[in-house]
Order: structure tokens, then sequence, then C-alpha cells
């Protein structure tokens, strides 16, 4: 039996808007939603509308004092880009591990964030990039930061709004700043990470100047731990320090059992190796432009 009754290739945002506002169920990838309708946790829906073929979703470019990636952007595009090379390495990192090549080849960037779950691996490298999303509805465009777009597992504004995540803003990266993304995965692979970890950091000579930490999955929602970062900004890096961001973390972020991935403990143990490994990697980055 078929899982949809209709399916419309939309060419433009007007169009995607007018099929969603009809009822249609907005579709990119596929590699999520598909999956979860023939598994029954998403109602099939009567229609479904693409918005692959939208040439806005599809822009990969320098905008301003930004980089921009359209939502629609395959995940492999997005790792082979030297502009994202250049400007945020935690995320050809989280890309570049995400699936294997086949779901790289279809899955996007904007359905890893609209599937609002908390340990997306791109979602988690955009937090620490500080990523702005553009969205639009009937209502109008908006651009807001992206740990506003999470109202649970699974739930975002974007979806209750009935909008479509049109891309991401990344602020370029400038001379002393560099990312890092590091993560571990079963090796069976149920698709989403044991636990991942994205860095952004900003060197002043000896010291860190600025730091961004993202970790996943750590809540109901995909979160950037404000607290532990602020522990790194002005210090020198140490194994004291490290110690210090992790006691702070351990108490920002909310680490459990999951029946399929690890126990708490695991988890806990391993955030201590991510977060220094993450830590150091973009510490030498950033010293090295
Ligand atoms: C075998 C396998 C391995 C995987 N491994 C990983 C992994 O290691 N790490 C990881 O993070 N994920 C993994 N995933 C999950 C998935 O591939 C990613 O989350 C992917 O980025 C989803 O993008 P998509 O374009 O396929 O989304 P879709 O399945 O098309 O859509 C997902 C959701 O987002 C909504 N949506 C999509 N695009 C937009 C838009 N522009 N605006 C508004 N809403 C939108 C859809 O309505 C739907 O609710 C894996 C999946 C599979 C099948």
């Amino acid at each position: 039996m078929p899982l949809w009754k209709n399916y419309y290739l939309a060419q433009s945002i007007p169009e995607a808007l007018t099929r969603l506002n009809e009822g249609a169920r907005l579709i990119a990838g596929g590699t999520d939603l598909l999956l979860e309708i023939q598994q029954g946790v998403q109602p099939p829906p009567e229609s479904l509308v693409d918005v692959c073929n939208i040439p806005e979703l599809n822009s990969l470019e320098i905008r301003g004092k930004d980089l921009f990636i359209g939502a629609a952007v395959p995940l492999n595009h997005i790792a082979a880009s030297q502009l994202v090379q250049e400007n945020a390495q935690a995320l050809v990192e989280a890309c570049n591990l995400i699936g294997g090549p086949q779901v790289r080849n279809t899955a996007t960037l904007g359905g890893n964030v609209a599937h609002a779950l908390p340990a997306a691996d791109g979602t988690i490298a955009l937090l620490a990039l500080d990523a702005q999303a553009e969205s639009i509805s009937s209502e109008g465009s908006s651009i807001s930061g992206l740990e506003e777009l999470f109202l649970g597992p699974r739930r975002s504004t974007i979806e209750a709004n009935q909008a479509l995540l049109v891309g991401f803003y990344l602020p370029l990266r400038k001379s002393s700043q560099a990312s890092a993304f590091r993560r571990v995965m079963r090796p069976q692979g149920v698709a989403l990470p044991v636990l991942n970890i994205a860095v952004w950091l900003q060197r002043k000579k000896d010291r860190i100047a600025d730091a961004h930490l993202a970790l996943g999955p750590s809540g109901p929602t995909p979160l950037r731990a404000r607290m532990a970062e602020t522990v790194l900004r002005g210090e020198k890096i140490s194994q004291v320090l490290i110690e210090k961001v992790y006691t702070i973390l351990l108490e920002e972020v909310h680490l459990r059992t999951s029946p399929y991935r690890a126990s708490a403990d695991y988890r806990k143990h391993l955030a201590k190796i991510l977060l220094q490994d993450a830590i150091e990697i973009a510490w030498e980055r950033a010293g090295d432009n």
C-alpha cells in the first residue's frame, strides 16, 4: 500500500508554503521522515511536499559577514565545500560522520535540525558555531538563534508554525578562531550517537578569549552548554581547566541512561574524553591561522 497519495516537488518557497497550508507534510531527503512513517512513529500523510528543488534552499555562499547554507543542501555537499571547510570545521566533521555515503547524498541539514532530536550531529555542530536559522511561514520570515527552535524531542517551532526552514547563517571564521566536533557511536549505528560534542573557540595569545560548547544528548532539546563555556573564557588551557569545565558541564546537562545506546555513567565517562579532545583540537587549529 502506498504511504502517501500526492507527492509535490515544489519549485519555489511560495509554492511549498501553499502546499503546507493545504495540509501537506514537508519532506527533504526523507531519511528521517520516511522511516518514521513506515514505522508508524508519524501518521501516514495524504500529501508530501518536497523542498529539494527550491533554489534558495540549495544555495551555499558568503552573504555579508556570514556563510549561508541552504536548508536543502545535501550533507555530502556541505562536507565537500571549501567555504564550509574554511569557516566551520566542526560542521564538516559532523556532516562527514552522519549515516553512510548513501544517507549523506540525500539527507539535509534542514532535516537534521527540523527533526529536533537532542543529539543530531549537524545540529550540535551548528549550535557551537553560533548559527542563526532563517525560517518562513505564511506569517512572514524570521531569523532566530537555533536554540529558540526547539520545544522538545521531535518538536520544534518550525513544525508547530507550519514553517519552512530556509537556511543557516554562520559567522565567518576570523583568524585565531577554530572549531572541532567529536562523537562516539555504537558500531552497529542506531542512527544517533552515544554522545557528541562540538567546540568553537577563539585564542588570544596563550589564553582562550571566547568559547562555545554544545553536547548531545544532554536533555530534551539540543543544548548549548552556556555555563560550562564561560569557565573557558579568559583562561589558559590546562588539565585543571578541563576538569573545572567538566564539573560545571555535568551540573548543567542531563546525561541519562537510554536502553539502546548507553548508560548515564558511560556517557559521563565519554563526556570528559570528548570534551578534552575537542577543546585541544580546536585550540591547536586556532593557533594555525
Ligand atoms: C541509516 C541512517 C543513519 C543515520 N545516521 C545519523 C547520524 O549518524 N547522525 C545524525 O544526526 N542523524 C543520522 N540519521 C538521521 C538523518 O539522516 C538526518 O537527521 C538527516 O539530516 C535528516 O535530513 P533529511 O533531509 O533526510 O530530513 P527528512 O527526513 O526529509 O525530514 C526530517 C524532518 O524535518 C522536516 N524538514 C525537513 N526539511 C525541512 C525544512 N527545510 N523546513 C522545515 N522542516 C523540514 C520534515 O518535515 C521532517 O519532519 C541517520 C538516518 C539513517 C536512515
